[in-house]
């Protein structure tokens, strides 16, 4: 590895062990089970690299909560909302998470309000803790709001691409984009002023990778307390792009070990982002692995390939996730040619990215 930038043998020889050790976060060798909810596919942003099926139809309409062919519409109901929590409690670890997604979760304010009252006073927690989280890209959160999610211990994901430019190009509102930074900048200042953990998610697509460490120099300027930086999937990585993005990572790591807001990239053994390990449970009940959402517009067969089954007929936790290397076996069945290269490019990238946490950490033993 010179630089930082690991070599195209290492990255392959690490992406091998990583699918062999599955998941760090939620595999069966991991203390945690987590479960993603998403409350609903209606959003005020159309982000340039969300490939999620986003819909505005059948916004603020319950969704029956039977399986559904292809991409549902409408939002989770209660009785499916429960029914999820359920099957979260059912898992035999020590820990658990829960993480309220989207679309934009806070456009059904009364179903996270829901959730969270359901899933903290459940019979089954039987004492173990509960991580909740709810990501957001801050339109629905006002002070009010942030102080039930205080109370109620959330930790709120903030997805902004920066101060202002990369926003603008790429996290577009489907009304006034000036609304749209009016809007962030006081989303900002309400998290700043508040009691909510809280930590800014950020995304870049490859024609980006260039502006990692702007981003990490947005996030001091912003004064959050912690960053996620992350690289888009579904998209193709020239080798420019693959160097820009393990140059600008380690560059934001190094410059993470003297200061500034906590970088969870430090942390190394994520999950390859297209394979993560993460298990959600889809407006209609289907629950199925995030990779599956993730890239729905992008590999729409990889939803039915990473389909565990339905919340009705779950009553237990176990059987419902898949491995990295089960998931593997079923993205390669769900694609081929370009597709297939297109997503490996992502998986590299994951293990790259771990290398890369390896080595700066390295460089301060
Ligand atoms: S990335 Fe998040 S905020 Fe952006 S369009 Fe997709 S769901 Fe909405």
């Amino acid at each position: 590895m010179s630089d930082c930038v690991p070599t195209p043998e290492q990255v392959d020889r690490r992406l091998r062990q990583m699918l062999a050790a599955d998941s760090r976060q939620t595999g069966d060798g991991a203390h945690t089970d987590r479960l993603m909810l998403m409350l609903t596919r209606s959003c005020e942003l159309r982000c340039a690299y969300c490939f999620v099926g986003l819909t505005e139809e059948a916004y603020g309409e319950d969704h029956p909560g039977v399986p559904t062919v292809g991409v549902p519409r409408g939002d989770m109901s209660a009785a499916t909302a429960r029914r999820a929590v359920d099957h979260l409690m059912s898992s035999p670890k020590p820990r658990l998470a829960l993480q309220l997604f989207g679309g934009e979760p806070t456009r059904r304010w009364e179903r996270v309000v829901q959730v969270l009252e359901y899933a903290r006073s459940h019979p089954h927690l039987g004492g173990r803790a509960l991580a909740i989280q709810l990501t957001t890209n801050g339109f629905g959160v006002d002070p009010e709001r942030l102080a039930v999610l205080a109370s109620a211990g959330v930790t709120v994901q903030l997805s902004v691409d920066g101060a202002g430019r990369a926003n603008r190009f790429r996290r577009l509102h489907v009304g006034e984009q000036v609304e749209a930074d009016r809007t962030w900048e006081r989303t900002i200042h309400t998290l700043r002023s508040g009691t909510a953990r809280w930590f800014l998610n950020a995304t870049l697509p490859p024609a980006a990778f260039g502006e990692l460490p702007l981003r990490w120099a947005d996030a001091v300027a912003l004064g959050v307390p912690a960053v996620q930086l992350n690289y888009t999937t579904g998209m193709a990585v020239s080798p420019a792009q693959f160097r820009a993005w393990c140059e600008g990572l380690a560059a934001v790591l190094r410059s993470a070990r003297t200061g500034g807001p906590a970088c969870f990239n430090r942390q190394a053994a994520a999950d390859p982002a297209p394979l993560c390990g993460d298990v959600l449970c889809d407006v209609d009940g289907t629950l199925l692995q995030i990779g599956g959402i993730f890239h729905e517009a992008r590999f729409p067969g990889l939803r039915a390939a990473y389909t565990h089954g339905h919340v009705a007929t779950a009553p237990r936790w176990e059987g419902h996730r898949a491995t990295l290397a089960e998931l593997w076996r079923r993205t390669r069945a769900a694609l081929a040619g370009d597709d297939l290269a297109v997503f490996v490019a992502g998986m590299r990238l994951g293990a790259a990215s771990d290398l890369v946490a390896r080595a700066v950490a390295a460089e301060a033993r």
